[in-house]
């Protein structure tokens, strides 16, 4: 590790802590019908203990000097592709694949962690869980329940789609180098979702939370607000109300007779 030039461009903040690695690569369960996504190999701390599983494995790396870690690794069932992760259109890349339960799993970049989320789920790949670092208030913020400060709508969005557990806290001093912030491991786990247009839904949410201090009865302009009322009142809630108080299924039930 010594030699290599860490690049702040990349997030390139390396894990150390044995014990951390340990909980993550033990947060899935794959067989070796399985295939496993890791983003952001880095160093290959992570990718050198999920072969254990002897899933297919594949990694995506954006940075080609990592090759001197990650060559030793590859072999018939690990591959690794330098790559910009959110270049790649998941769904067309899975299609070439057989497996039977796909996981995803990474210690990214914090400035790319939610846009990669993102990408996972438009992706719609049907992951069985997806285990990442996260700065410590994204986690707070996906973990958060309605009416509280951090309730927004990436945590709707996030519960709509995935069961989200806790795995560990990490320290910054875990990482070298030292990053400023301290992060959370989470595990989002597939769950059976009730069937809506998603962009719908993703746009209604986008409105009603677009000022979050301002009650639905703003931000809600462009909707038949006669209608949404009357489904807010079958959830006890009204136009007075802000998007941070309501739950996750009256979300639903607004989108899904919009
Ligand atoms: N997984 C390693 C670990 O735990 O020590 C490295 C973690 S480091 C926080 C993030 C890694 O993601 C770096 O190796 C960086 O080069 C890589 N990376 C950054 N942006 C990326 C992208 N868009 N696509 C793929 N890899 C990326």
């Amino acid at each position: 590790m010594t030699k290599f030039k860490f690049k702040k461009k990349y997030g390139q903040n390396f894990l150390k802590n044995t014990s951390i690695i340990e909980k993550i690569v033990n947060s899935i369960e794959p067989t070796h019908n399985d295939l496993i996504i890791e983003i952001g190999p880095g160093s290959g701390v992570i990718t050198s203990k999920l072969k254990k599983y002897n899933a297919n494995l594949i990694a995506f790396e954006i940075d080609v000097e990592t090759k001197k870690f990650l060559l030793p690794l590859e072999d018939d069932r690990t591959k690794i592709i330098y790559s910009d992760f959110l270049e790649i259109n998941l769904r067309d890349f899975l299609s070439t694949y057989n497996y039977e339960r796909l996981y995803i799993i990474g210690n990214l970049p914090y400035y790319i962690t939610t846009p990669i989320l993102e990408h996972i789920i438009d992706c719609d790949v049907n992951a069985e869980t997806i285990t990442i670092m996260v700065q410590k208030e994204v986690a707070t913020r996906f973990l958060a329940k309605p009416q509280t400060r951090d309730y927004g709508m990436m945590t709707v969005l996030i519960n709509y789609n995935y069961d989200i557990e806790k795995i560990v806290n990490v320290k910054n001093t875990d990482f070298i180098p030292i990053p400023k912030v301290d992060s959370t491991v989470i595990k989002l786990s597939k769950k059976d979702k009730e069937s809506i247009d998603y962009d719908l839904f993703k746009k209604f949410l986008k409105d009603a939370f677009q000022f979050k201090r301002k009650t639905l009865n703003n931000n809600l302009n462009a909707y038949d607000k006669n209608k949404i009322e009357a489904i807010l009142k079958r959830h006890n809630f009204s136009l007075k109300n802000r998007a941070e108080e309501l739950d996750l299924q009256t979300f639903l039930d607004i989108v899904k007779e919009l």
